[in-house]
């Protein structure tokens, strides 16, 4: 027989910046999260070498090592940590929302907080996988890691938006930004495209695929094949950055909760309300735009303090 459901105050599903901070401000509010770290606990950073731009770490820090940390102020509250996936939900607006893991534990929960996040999109190569898990030079966030790449050469696959402002990024650090469109046209937005066209160290392959990253410890370069004519080359370059789209986690939210074409879970704006009174959005899995580590933490935040109102309003805490 099943156990019978556990009853939560509040449930926080990931466990990036997003999910960590919302558990550390909804543990020190005293509601009892239980934080479920789903299939890649810590998230994105996980992928990550070496995080700048989080303030606070003046000398940087390594993205595995924030995430422990980020953990370990969260456990300091006393917050639940579960290395489990949340596999199934059924949300109930106003009302208890029911909640079941991978192991059909099923929980009861007063609040739930979404922090999900959305995984980048990769090529599927070996030597990308490879090379971005050690940190030797490919990476799906030039704003993250363009920096490390400062007056070198270095190629972006992609030819949407954000491939667009990534390659606009890194043509204000890098000496050369090789831009690879397997299409003959771009998808970005026009005066996305103008800016690219306008800037003078960005050159773009286009109909061009990725075939292989080349370098054993550090990326030395791509080789590519012209789609039309079936010719490979190999462009020198020491940085590897892919931006051909993210996903968001969102898949099983789908039937509850309102989400945009792309699979964005829909917020009030400026809020982390979702349509479904008591589940509050977070993180990357919310936001399409920003998708850094200091803004995922923020909305986390704005979780944990708006599922505190709500439960206050009730009358459950
Ligand atoms: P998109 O899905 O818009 O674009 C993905 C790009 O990657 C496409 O050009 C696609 O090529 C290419 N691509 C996909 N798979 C491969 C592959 N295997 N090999 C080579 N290229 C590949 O994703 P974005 O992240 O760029 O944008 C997502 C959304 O966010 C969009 O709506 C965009 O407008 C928005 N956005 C807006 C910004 C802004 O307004 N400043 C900034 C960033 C994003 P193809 O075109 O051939 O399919």
């Amino acid at each position: 027989m099943a156990d019978s459901p556990e009853k939560a105050l509040c449930v926080i599903i990931g466990s990036g910046p997003a999910g960590y901070t919302a558990a550390v401000y909804a543990a020190r509010a005293n509601m009892k999260p239980i934080l479920y770290t789903g299939p890649e606990p810590g998230g994105q950073l996980m992928i990550t070498t070496e995080v700048e731009n989080y303030p606070g770490y003046p000398e940087g820090v390594q993205g595995p090592t924030m995430m422990d940390d980020f953990q370990k102020q969260a456990e300091r509250f006393e917050t639940d940590v579960r290395h489990e996936m949340i596999t199934k939900v059924e949300f109930n607006s106003g009302g208890v929302h029911k909640l079941w893991t991978e192991s059909d534990h099923e929980l009861h929960a007063n609040a739930v907080i979404i922090s999900t996040g959305a995984s980048a999109r990769w090529l599927g190569l070996e030597n990308e996988k490879r090379l971005a898990m050690s940190g030797g030079g490919v990476s799906a966030c030039a704003v993250c890691d363009g920096f490390f790449y400062r007056d070198m050469d270095v190629a972006i696959v992609g030819a949407g938006d954000s491939a667009a402002e990534e390659a606009l990024y890194l043509s204000k650090l890098c000496t050369n930004v090789h831009m690879l469109v397997r299409r003959d046209e771009m998808r970005a937005s026009k005066i996305m495209q103008e800016r690219v066209f306008k800037a003078k160290n960005i050159q773009i392959h286009w109909n061009t695929e990725t075939v292989d990253i080349l370098g054993d410890e550090t990326v030395t370069g791509a080789l590519v094949k012209n789609n039309k004519t079936g010719e490979q080359s190999t462009i020198p370059v020491q940085g590897f950055f892919v931006a051909i789209g993210h996903t968001p986690n969102t898949k099983i939210f789908a039937d509850y909760l309102e989400l945009d074409p792309q699979g964005y879970l829909i917020t009030t704006p400026g809020r982390t309300f979702t349509n479904v009174e008591g589940v509050f959005a977070s993180g990357d899995a919310q936001d399409n735009i920003y998708r850094q580590a200091v803004t995922a933490a923020g909305t986390g935040c704005m979780a944990a303090l708006d599922a505190e109102r709500y439960l206050a309003e009730k009358g459950i805490i």
